[in-house]
């Protein structure tokens, strides 16, 4: 889902606690607890990244009442932030959606016909539209198709004993 937002060779940053009010939390942890800030801190992420980053700073390597607030500041917002950039994305072989397409401005948004060219209809996935995923792409290429087939003439009927 992000590929479809991301930009190549820009950073990403990630909230990894995006339901805790983590400097609170810690400055909490820190009035009422002796535990090490990596136990502390794996009551609100869990355990092993927990772990993980706390070992990243000898700051956060000891018990939470004996640690800075400046630390506990740093480790809040660094969890909050956690920057990397993607090497790339895994390209058309995984991809589910496309970008981009036949621009909507092109179309009438009732029939899905050309406005330049009558008779020419796009639909789905070819058309500048991208859902999320999780069913917005089959819906989008449903209900177009069903503008577009509720537009098109109906085949006229062949005079009886016509040739074939
Ligand atoms: C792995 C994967 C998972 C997905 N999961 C979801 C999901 O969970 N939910 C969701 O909403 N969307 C999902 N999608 C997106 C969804 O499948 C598409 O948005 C949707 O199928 C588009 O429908 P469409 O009819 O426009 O195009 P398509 O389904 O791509 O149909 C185009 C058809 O045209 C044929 N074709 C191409 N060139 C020619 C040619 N020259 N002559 C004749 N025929 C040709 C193709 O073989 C194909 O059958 C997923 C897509 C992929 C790849």
């Amino acid at each position: 889902q992000i590929s479809s937002y991301w930009q190549e060779g820009t950073p990403l940053a990630i909230n990894l606690a995006p339901t805790v009010d983590l400097p609170a939390a810690l400055a909490q942890g820190k009035a009422r607890s002796r535990k090490l800030v990596s136990n502390e801190l794996a009551t609100l992420v869990p355990s092993r990244l927990a772990d993980a980053w706390a070992s990243r700073e000898a700051d956060w390597q000891r018990p939470i009442n004996e640690a800075s607030d400046k630390a506990l500041a740093r480790l809040a917002e660094q969890l909050a932030r956690w920057e990397l950039t993607p090497t790339g994305t895994e390209g058309y072989k995984k991809a589910e959606v496309t970008l981009g397409g036949v621009d909507t401005k092109a179309l009438s948004q009732q029939t899905m016909e050309c406005k330049a060219q009558p008779g020419l209809y796009f639909i789905g996935e070819v058309v500048d539209v991208t859902g999320w995923l999780g069913g917005y792409n089959f819906q989008w290429a449903w209900a177009s198709a069903y503008a577009c087939a509720q537009a098109l003439p109906l085949p006229q009927a062949e005079p009886a004993g016509a040739a074939h």
